[in-house]
């Protein structure tokens, strides 16, 4: 499934991409196993849509690095800052319209106490027996895990305060996504490996 995803870029340093995206954000998706329509209406024709559900969020894409650490506020009022979320992806690469990434079989929910627990964890054992990806593949997102359960535990940024005040600029307008989404040169699952295959693009899989 490729999803098209968009953000407001908040920073852009060698060090780190930080994206923001709004409640009422649209995303766009073409489900490859819709069998029923053919791939030329699946990219430019009505795209199925999605709300994002988890409120708020600040997508830190740190360079190099197999994740990308997302950080939620509730919807409610006061505005409360509701945990990291880790999600578990190919490095990130740099496109003509924003990036690309690859998402993997594995994800963390980091508590606002540090408190933290695998998404997905069951689910990683069949993955392999479908042979999505294989048991090292598995292993090593463990293993990515618990490098950045370590960052929690530690406090290490972004686990630290460096964030508790920040809030979007009110001015900022929700993003839309970018019309040549589908057709800029992607991932695709191989990416995991460190493969680059053609055509199919993202700004983000979900998770
Ligand atoms: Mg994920």
């Amino acid at each position: 499934m490729l999803q098209g995803w968009p953000y407001v870029v908040v920073e852009d340093t060698p060090d780190m991409l930080a994206l923001w995206m709004p409640v009422g954000t649209r995303m766009k998706r073409v489900d490859m196993a819709d069998r029923n329509s053919p791939v030329k209406d699946l990219i430019h024709g009505e795209h199925p849509v999605d709300e994002f559900r988890r409120g708020e969020c600040l997508r830190l894409m740190l360079p190099g690095k197999p994740y990308s650490i997302w950080l939620h506020w509730s919807q409610n009022s006061p505005r409360r800052f509701s945990g990291w979320y880790v999600n578990l992806e190919a490095p990130f690469v740099r496109t003509e319209i924003g990036v690309d990434t690859t998402d993997n079989s594995l994800d963390l929910v980091v508590m606002p106490d540090l408190t933290w627990h695998w998404k997905d964890g069951d689910m990683a054992a069949e993955w392999v027996s479908v042979g999505v990806f294989t048991q090292a593949q598995t292993d090593g997102f463990f293993a990515d895990g618990n490098e950045v359960i370590a960052m929690a535990q530690q406090r290490h940024f972004p686990f630290d305060d460096s964030f508790a005040d920040w809030a979007p600029d009110p001015e900022w307008a929700i993003p839309t996504v970018h019309p040549e989404w589908a057709d800029a040169p992607g991932y695709d699952l191989n990416l995991t490996t460190g493969n680059r295959l053609g055509n199919g693009a993202s700004s983000g899989k979900e998770h």
